[in-house]
């Protein structure tokens, strides 16, 4: 039996559910926060602990045969995976956000605005389907104060309670996308057997929940 390899998120927002859902699927691993390897004793499987960021490069590459990462880091990526299933769980949405105070009504009014981002290839994309140019801004973390800076006129970030945005004076203004975990391959993993078997149980494990 070949050996799979899964890459999933080290530590933050998606690692507790990446872990819990391979648990839940009968596999038997160690979880030590130290390593960024763990072998699954009951599986033909390794576990690669790994920034979210370089999940989808990793699996298009072949370094890993599956991940699980959220939606927008797979297309902000540009990465070329197969998407093998929805997870159900790191919901989240991706808004433009504008200051309270704004005027802007309409997203044509973006038009020649700067927007600050960590997801420059996403909203690139929203904007071009939606015939707006703007400047867009990209900066790595704490967007939020983008616009109480000066920097920038709007911010486009993941929002999911919207508390950050209210904090920082700023209210929702447009949908860009809306992501979850997902399960991914690299393209023609889903018809190795071990795939498949491992995608069986992780379904049976989704409607157990439902
Ligand atoms: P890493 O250190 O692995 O690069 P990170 O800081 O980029 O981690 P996290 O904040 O842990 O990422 O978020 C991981 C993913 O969780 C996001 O890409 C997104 O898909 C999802 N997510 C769900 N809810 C939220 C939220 N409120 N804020 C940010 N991300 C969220
Ligand atoms: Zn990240």
């Amino acid at each position: 039996m070949k050996t799979l390899k899964i890459a999933i998120q080290k530590s933050g927002r998606l690692n507790e559910k990446s872990v819990e859902i391979l648990k839940n699927c009968g596999l038997s691993f160690e979880n030590y926060k130290s390593s960024l390897i763990s072998t699954v004793t009951n599986f033909p499987l390794e576990i690669l602990f790994l920034r979210d960021d370089d999940i989808p490069e990793y699996v298009q590459d072949g370094i890993a045969d599956l991940g699980i990462v959220g939606e927008n880091v797979i297309i902000e990526s540009g990465s070329e995976v197969t998407y093998l299933q929805k997870l159900g769980f790191g919901k989240c949405t991706l808004k433009i956000a504008i200051p309270n105070e704004s005027h802007i009504t309409e997203i044509a009014q973006l038009e020649g605005k700067a927007i600050a981002t960590s997801y420059p290839v996403i909203l690139e994309k929203y904007l071009r389907e939606n015939h707006v140019n703007a400047d867009i801004r990209m900066i790595s973390g704490s967007v939020e104060i983008g616009p109480g800076l000066g920097l920038s006129d709007a911010i486009c970030d993941i929002v999911s309670t919207g508390g950050t945005l209210k904090s920082n004076g700023l209210k929702p203004f447009a949908e860009v996308m809306k992501s979850e975990a997902v399960l991914i391959g690299k393209e023609g993993s889903e018809l190795l057997p071990e795939v498949q078997e491992l995608l069986q149980r992780i379904r049976s494990v989704l409607r157990a929940k439902e």
